[in-house]
């Protein structure tokens, strides 16, 4: 089955690859901070999502540096996508947010910023600043939607309504950033047909999409649904077989630009293959090469 990767999308844009960066900003999540929850989703780490970034406590040169540091040896140029990943990289004071958006962005080895944030966190002054950022270099918006289904979105805590994320897709169209839909496979009561509907419909705006195995994280409230015996995580052979059939109802031009996910593995409860992330990626992507609808 052919679909659009990540490191095939950045050949064919940029003519070069590049690897990503993990950051943080000194922000926190309104999921967190009581405006419109405080135990923050259900499957959320301590550290907002962003189990493999940088520390915000360091500045973001110090950051970059470090973060570029893991990744030279296999880098074949010296640029990256810069990618702020943890809490709700939109979520704090506009002066603060656009120094360290610009401080990124000037740097010669950053060829593409990257901000992962929450639909219902792009007021209209956060939306000028991305502007001004993507006429610089190319911007990317990260929204962690996990699934379109309402039902699901108060398992999961996640705090905001279905519409919200459809509206900031919009949004940021206008102002003509990459839009990334991040959406999580395997969530508890979600049916394959549900699973399948959430990546078709987002399939229908995004740019692309980041596919998410579900992970049961130490010290989470679905650690503690997961223990009760509430829910199974999937095997890996079901896995693949849910994300072929989502990858197939996906527009070809929408870059892929995850097919699993990582979880810390000194937190990791559930599902422990995932630990093998070589043997993982074989597996899925024999199946995606080898998949007939
Ligand atoms: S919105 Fe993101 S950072 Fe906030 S609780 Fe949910 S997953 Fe964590």
């Amino acid at each position: 089955m052919k679909y659009t990767s990540l490191s095939s999308y950045l050949k064919s844009k940029y003519g070069e690859k590049y690897f990503k960066l993990a950051l943080s900003c000194a922000v926190t999540c309104p999921n967190r901070d009581g405006v419109c929850g405080d135990k923050g989703c259900i499957f959320c780490s301590l550290k907002g999502s962003g189990d493999f970034a940088q520390s915000a406590l360091l500045d973001i040169d110090t950051q970059i540096e470090r973060a570029k540091d893991l990744v030279k040896r296999k880098n074949e140029n010296d640029k990256y996508i810069a990618y702020f990943q943890a809490f709700t990289s939109t979520y704090g004071d506009i002066d603060y947010l656009r120094e360290s958006f610009y401080k990124t962005i000037k740097r010669d080895d950053i060829a593409i910023l990257s901000i992962a944030t929450r639909p219902d966190c792009l007021n209209d002054k956060i939306i000028e600043l991305i502007k001004e950022m993507n006429s610089i270099k190319p911007v990317w918006v990260e929204l962690g939607l996990q699934s379109v289904h309402e039902t699901t979105a108060q398992y999961i805590r996640r705090g905001y309504k279905t519409e919200v994320y459809f509206e900031a897709v919009r949004k940021l169209k206008e102002i003509g950033v990459h839009v990334i839909t991040h959406v999580i496979l395997g969530l508890p009561n979600e049916t394959k047909e549900m699973m399948i509907e959430t990546v078709r419909q987002t399939g229908k705006v995004t740019d692309g999409i980041k596919l998410q195995l579900l992970h049961v994280l130490k010290g989470t409230d679905l650690e503690k649904e997961y223990a009760d015996g509430k829910f199974e995580v999937l095997s890996l052979e079901e896995y693949s077989d849910i994300l072929c059939e989502c990858i197939s109802v996906l527009p070809e031009n929408v870059v892929v630009h995850r097919l699993t996910g990582d979880g810390e593995k000194n937190t990791l409860i559930a599902p422990l293959w995932t630990k093998d992330k070589k043997r993982v990626l074989n597996y899925i992507n024999h199946k995606i090469a080898t998949y007939e609808k």
